[in-house]
């Protein structure tokens, strides 16, 4: 992810700020602009504002998941007449907002998924609502497990489930554990799910790229009920880190594509912010002002590049970690089989991802 800055007082802007911790300034995210803009009202109405920088541009409102519970960050034109951003539109389902842990919980899950999409419309892949396409459009449904109803985190046809639980950390860390897993975040749990859609919408259908995801992940025509089975009787074989980047990944040829995905979302969104701060090793530039969103990930290297800068960056990634006390950032070991896992999927997204 770039970095963002205050256009009134230079301060540096993380994606999630609402208002400029040095001036005080309302800021809001286009994602038209892909930037974060500095905000004024308008002299017409206190409820559409302008960018400060840009005072003759375009103006705004603020997403009602904004002004209802400080949730969102993300800016409408005025031109549209939504009372949600992209970004709230594709949420179906939200836990009650009148307990204020799972409304905080809640507001965590949505800041992951801003950064989901933006990685998305960032790389030119499809991102549509269920309105604009019924079929296969994108929804969230993030919803909290009942001992009447069990929600289970997954995807079908489109359809992201996220079972709140994963918004409580000591659920997810105590998960996590239990499981004997490296990772898992709420982001990982999004990037996971998105691989599924995008494996349905893009790769299913084509005729390149089917039977050469299928040499490289397995035939995914065989029975998932038998290897969910299989998986928790059995466990992941013993050496599984030769081929796969998780244990989870053994499971079936779908989990594996998942979790290939969304571990080439993490290292293409990683590789994008340490660039946007001057910290990668001879990575693209990513400077300059309002340029358009998909520019920063339009300038992708070719694959073999691009994993050694990798490589070479989840070094200084655990480095810092270590420095802080902390466990590694990057706690994973990549193998050959799965580099070439992660170099099709590459190739796959440089292909069909449109804009
Ligand atoms: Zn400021
Ligand atoms: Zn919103
Ligand atoms: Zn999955």
């Amino acid at each position: 992810m770039q970095t963002f800055k205050c256009d009134h007082c230079a301060q540096l802007l993380f994606f999630e700020n609402n208002h400029c911790i040095r001036c005080g300034y309302l800021l809001g995210f286009s994602i038209e602009e892909g930037d974060i803009l500095t905000l004024k009202p308008t002299k017409d109405s206190p409820d559409t504002y302008i960018d400060v920088s840009d005072p003759k541009g375009s103006q705004y409102r603020l997403c009602t998941n904004s002004i209802k519970y400080n949730a969102c960050n993300w800016l409408i034109p005025t031109t549209e007449s939504h009372e949600f951003c992209v970004s709230c539109r594709l949420t179906e389902i939200l836990p009650p907002m009148q307990d204020e842990t799972r409304r905080t919980q809640w507001v965590k899950v949505e800041a992951a998924k801003r950064r989901l999409l933006y990685t998305l419309i960032g790389l030119g892949l499809p991102v549509q609502s269920r309105v604009e396409n019924p079929e296969l459009g994108l929804a969230f449904r993030f919803e909290e497990s009942t001992e009447d109803k069990p929600v289970f985190t997954g995807h079908a046809s489109g359809v992201i489930t996220l079972n709140m639980a994963e918004a409580n950390a000591t659920f997810r860390e105590n998960t996590r554990e239990k499981l004997g897993e490296a990772y898992r975040t709420i982001l990982g749990h999004l990037r996971h799910e998105c691989g599924h859609y995008y494996w349905e919408l893009l790769v299913l259908p084509s005729e390149k790229w089917l039977p050469k995801a299928r040499d490289v992940f397995g035939d995914e025509r065989v029975s998932y009920q038998d290897a969910i089975a299989k998986h928790y009787a059995d466990g992941a074989p013993a050496n599984w880190t030769n081929s796969y980047i998780s244990a989870y990944a053994t499971m079936h040829p779908w989990e594996d594509w998942a979790e290939s995905w969304a571990h080439y979302l993490h290292m293409l969104d990683t590789l994008d912010t340490a660039a946007s701060y001057d910290l990668s090793m001879k990575s693209p530039s990513t400077k300059g002002r309002h340029r358009h969103l998909k520019a920063s990930m339009r300038h992708r290297q070719d694959f073999d590049k691009l994993f050694e800068m990798w490589y070479s960056l989840t070094f200084v990634l655990n480095g810092l970690s270590r420095s802080m006390g902390m466990p590694d950032s990057y706690p994973f070991v990549i193998s050959d089989t799965v580099k070439e896992k992660l170099r099709l999927i590459h190739h796959i997204v440089d292909d069909l991802a449109v804009g």
